[in-house]
């Protein structure tokens, strides 16, 4: 059965919430959980609050916990007075000696970068892979990815729909334990039909890095994607949904794993960026260009905001964009606002406008336009782009009907529909 987990401002606990997620080990609605980015706005409520600024503090953190784990040496560099400057994500921080940093994930301790979100999740569930959301990844209906996610995220998105875990600190969030170390998330993973009952012996075919950033649990997502990578019995699909704000050398270090990326556009301005999610378009832009280049499967949400990131020339230049930087058969999904955390005031984006965005994004030249949050709309099905019939049929995230067959054709025309439709490819 399908929970939905009511909000903070409803009068449940941070605790409460991340139990409700991470120890159910069964489906979550998509409508009431998205990972990383479509969640919800309320726009003027955050006009002035989201130019945070970067707090550290000295925290004590006993460093022979066994969720504290020393970064690998080539992701910072060591400065004057044994401050590091952080290499992972385009925040790129300073940290002085004994502080903590934006995304509340890392330590320096006497000159040394320290994680806190190492074998420490606070998600650990099988999901459908749509949720991702990944639309041309149906390994066949009701196929499982196992969601992974830690506490933190280098972004201040005010929407968050996942603020109760992304904006805390991996420690305070803990509640599945310690212990989870990369190779007990893989075989977690491989035994999941056989322990998790409400997945009715569906075998779970891939690991999903989302709902905070995977970027902010870095050496921990990798690690874990390289472990599945080792796995021969079964194929393991890594799949790391993001902001996409990392840094290029960060980024391509995970090409040898990570089979599919979602990373999120969350809209046209530099001004959106910076006082929306503290953040700025540029490193995403690159990352997208980075992944596609690389000849990795990339799927794009973007959250459309009524009266903010919602102008007709925006959205028409971030479709363009992605037409000409990343081809006509990356797909995008625009999503319907939810409203959260600091914008939870603003009402829902309606559906016409959603319908507007989708239209202009096909009129672009764009093959795979969706929407989402939008249950039943035509436009969560995926059409042959040649003889328009319905080859995924879906409501919500479910998938219906698959009419792609083994080789990724529409099984009507035999068109190739872009993706990666078997687990074995
Ligand atoms: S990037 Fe971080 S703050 Fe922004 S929506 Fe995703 S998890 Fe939330
Ligand atoms: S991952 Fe980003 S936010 Fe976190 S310490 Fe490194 S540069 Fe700062």
């Amino acid at each position: 059965m399908r929970r939905t987990f009511p909000t903070k401002e409803k009068g449940m606990s941070r605790r409460d919430f991340v139990r409700g997620l991470s120890l159910s080990g069964a489906a979550l609605g998509a409508s009431s959980l998205l990972p990383c980015a479509p969640g919800g706005f309320g726009i003027r409520e955050a006009e002035g609050q989201a130019e945070e600024q970067i707090k550290t503090k000295a925290v004590d953190v006993d460093l022979n916990k066994p969720y504290v784990h020393p970064t690998p040496a080539k992701l910072y560099k060591i400065e004057e007075d044994k401050a590091i400057r952080c290499q992972i994500c385009a925040r790129n921080c300073h940290l002085p000696n004994n502080k903590t940093c934006f995304c509340r994930t890392h330590i320096n301790r006497d000159g040394k970068l320290y994680t806190t979100a190492w074998a420490n999740p606070c998600i650990l569930q099988p999901d459908p892979v749509e949720q991702g959301p990944l639309y041309h990844m149906a390994l066949r209906d009701g196929v499982r990815a196992m969601y992974v996610a830690t506490g933190g995220c280098m972004l201040r998105c005010q929407y968050c729909q996942n603020y109760q875990i992304s904006q805390e600190a991996p420690m305070d969030v803990t509640m599945l334990g310690t212990d989870w170390g990369p190779k007990k998330v893989v075989e977690y993973t491989l035994k999941a039909h056989e322990t998790i009952p409400s997945l009715k012996g569906i075998p779970v075919n891939c690991i999903a890095y989302s709902y905070s950033d995977p970027v902010a649990f870095y050496e921990y997502f990798t690690a874990i994607a390289k472990e599945a990578k080792k796995v021969k019995k079964r194929k393991l699909i890594n799949i790391m949904v993001s902001s996409g704000y990392i840094r290029p050398d960060a980024l391509k270090a995970t090409l040898p794993y990570v089979d599919a990326y979602v990373f999120t556009f969350k809209g046209w301005t530099e001004e959106f960026y910076e006082k929306i999610c503290s953040a700025k378009p540029g490193p995403v832009m690159e990352s997208m260009k980075i992944v596609k280049e690389a000849g990795k499967w990339l799927e794009i949400p973007i959250l459309i905001v009524p009266s903010y990131n919602d102008r007709e020339e925006y959205v028409k230049n971030m479709v363009k964009w992605v037409h000409d930087n990343l081809g006509e058969n990356t797909p995008l999904h625009f999503a319907a606002l939810m409203p959260k955390w600091k914008m939870s005031n603003v009402p829902r984006t309606p559906v016409t406008l959603l319908e507007d965005c989708r239209n202009w994004g096909l009129e672009a030249g764009l093959k795979f336009v969706y929407l989402l949050n939008i249950p039943g709309h035509d436009g969560n099905n995926t059409w042959c782009p040649k003889c328009g019939s319905c080859v995924v049929r879906r409501i919500g995230v479910k998938c219906m009907s698959v009419m792609v067959d083994k080789r990724g054709r529409c099984m009507k025309c035999k068109t190739k529909i872009p993706g990666i439709w078997n687990p074995n490819v």
